[in-house]
């Protein structure tokens, strides 16, 4: 591990996990009905939840009150949120790896694993790729390794913003990355990023030991925990919290999540922009015991209970799952979810249509492309939005802005969806989604209320389709 700095912890660094407290809470007794429904109004009303409260939806499991979980979900994402999703894809740019997470075809011990970082002229021409096809974000993903320094990282990140081909350009890059310390997040920060993400993996102590040996980075669980603290610290006040569902039980999964993002809201008074819930994927190298596996209607139960108890918080829901999951699961709250997606290294201009598994980190469960997968969200009533115009012009925090601004959402959210969508079917749609995204334009146009922005966005939208106008928002 030469050449990597050594992990230090800050004083203030602390173990908020506290699992007795947990298990407490899910060993009570199943709730009365009542005391659910009042949980229920409070998320309706837009309020954040309290672990204790979301431990009452857990042990809530009666097929009448998961419904009543299930409907609120629908309806908070409905009437707060609207029905745009936000794409984006992931980009692999390196699977050296340093640890060795059983679960992970990148970890070091895997000598099945096809080695391979994309040096910048390949970093290149994955980002072309995916311009072409229309995409606007991305996240960049690193194993952990001396080789991914934050200044690679950076670099990296740099590169992307650069790569411009035809009308196509990157607006916004995320990363998942291994925690850094204070220094590496600022750097990586400089560069422009979005969201720092960092799973958790599983917040289960004797289980977190278990998968990440302790002669690992990634063994060490406190360090991991303060990551994104430290990131707070740094500068980078907009994080992503995740668990790998599928090592351990998926209740106690769901709040420790709540935890930490109460913590870091009341710490830093932001919480977390984003919550994935990844689950395992079979992977090359990698077998597992199946005890904790997340079967479908909980693993539906989980999205819900989240969308209820973290409502200033995007949900993410990735292409590891099938595409008949991701239609089912959609309507529960979530915001964003990736497209086209291949996650081999170099995927993007190599891969076939078959997956390659030595290539990969796991194997993908939806390899639909984007044009396929934008079609399917239209005609199912969804607007897809590559909308990054809040981090563009300094109004940070916008989930936040959503909920507690009166009419945020008609005035900034879906005029933005509407014009980078039909930006999207003038440039890269085939005819038939570009029919159904036309369609679609018009209804929600139709339910605009008449005035200045619905002017201003007509107008726009006449400026793309008629003379080609690029990159107008709100
Ligand atoms: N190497 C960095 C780290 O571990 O923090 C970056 C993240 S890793 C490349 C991306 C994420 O993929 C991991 O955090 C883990 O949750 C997930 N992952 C790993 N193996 C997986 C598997 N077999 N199935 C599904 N997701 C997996
Ligand atoms: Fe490495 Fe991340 Fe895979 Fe662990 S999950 S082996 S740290 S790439």
């Amino acid at each position: 591990m030469s050449g990597m700095p050594a992990l230090q912890l800050t004083e203030r660094a602390v173990d908020f996990i506290d699992e007795n407290h947990i298990m407490g809470l899910l060993a009570g007794k199943r709730p009365d009905a009542g005391r659910v429904r009042e949980i229920i109004a409070k998320s309706l009303a837009k309020q954040a939840l309290s672990v204790e409260e979301t431990a009452t939806l857990l042990l809530a499991d009666t097929p009448q009150l998961n419904e009543e979980i299930f409907e609120t979900a629908r309806q908070l994402k409905k009437n707060v949120y609207g029905n745009r999703i936000v794409l984006f894809a992931p980009l692999y740019v390196g699977n050296k790896c340093v640890n060795d997470c059983t679960y992970c075809a990148f970890k070091r011990s895997n000598t099945l694993a096809i080695r391979r970082t994309l040096n910048q002229d390949e970093l290149r021409q994955q980002v072309e790729a995916l311009e072409n096809k229309g995409h606007k974000r991305l996240i960049l993903v690193f194993g952990e390794h001396q080789a991914y320094d934050p200044e690679f990282i950076a670099k990296s990140v740099r590169t992307v913003y650069e790569t411009k081909v035809g009308h196509g350009e990157i607006r916004r890059v995320n990363i998942n990355a291994a925690p850094l310390d204070h220094e590496g997040y600022a750097i990586v920060k400089a560069s422009g990023i979005g969201t720092y993400q960092i799973f958790h993996e599983t917040y289960h102590h004797e289980t977190y030991a278990r998968f990440h040996p302790a002669d690992t980075r990634k063994g060490n669980y406190l360090y991991r925990l303060d990551g994104l603290s430290r990131a707070f610290e740094a500068g980078c006040d907009d994080v992503g919290l995740g668990v790998l569902f599928g090592l351990y039980d998926w209740r106690f999964e769901v709040l420790s999540l709540v935890t930490h993002a109460l913590y870091l809201q009341e710490r830093y008074n932001v919480g977390p922009h984003t919550i994935s819930f990844p689950r395992i994927r079979p992977a090359v190298g990698v077998s597992l015991d199946e005890n904790y596996q997340v079967d479908d209607e909980s693993f539906k139960k989980l999205i819900a209970v989240l969308r209820l108890a973290v409502p200033y918080t995007g949900l993410i829901l990735t292409a590891r799952e099938n595409a008949q999951v991701r239609r089912e699961c959609m309507s529960f709250g979530v915001s964003q979810i990736d497209a086209g997606s291949r996650i081999e290294l170099g995927g993007y201009t190599e891969a076939g249509d078959a997956q390659v598994m030595e290539r990969e980190q796991f194997q993908l469960g939806d390899i639909r492309s984007l044009d396929e997968v934008m079609r399917e969200l239209m005609n199912d009533g969804y607007v897809p939005s590559f909308c990054t115009s809040c981090y563009r012009v300094g109004r940070t925090g916008e989930h936040f802005m959503e909920f507690s601004i009166p009419g945020f959402i008609k005035e900034f959210c879906t005029p933005n969806a509407l014009l980078t969508l039909e930006e999207y079917l003038v440039d890269y749609a085939s005819p038939e989604t570009r029919s159904a995204g036309e369609r679609l334009i018009a209804e929600e146009l139709a339910k605009l209320p008449e005035g200045d922005t619905k002017n201003t966005l007509l107008q726009r939208i006449r400026g793309i389709r008629e003379k080609g106008e690029h990159d107008l928002y709100f």
